[in-house]
């Protein structure tokens, strides 16, 4: 959404997407930038809700899995 090119992927459950990202941008495209600064704005820390973070680089791409918690 905000044109910055989006090289970091990530998912977290629908209901903590619903609460943080804007209603008008739920169906877009939102970089975890642009997430974290919605995150922000509501003061929700979704730390323990981030499951999977992937950065797909030029050259090579990674996959951050949570460890610990309850999911
Ligand atoms: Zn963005």
């Amino acid at each position: 959404m905000c044109g910055r090119p989006d090289k970091f992927d990530f998912q977290v459950p629908d209901d903590i997407w619903r609460l943080i990202v804007p209603s008008k941008y739920q169906t877009k495209v939102v970089c975890l930038a642009c997430f974290d600064d919605f995150a922000t704005a509501r003061d929700i820390d979704y730390s323990m809700s981030l499951r999977t973070l992937y950065f797909a680089g030029g050259k090579t791409s990674f996959k951050f899995e949570v460890c610990g918690g309850d999911r």
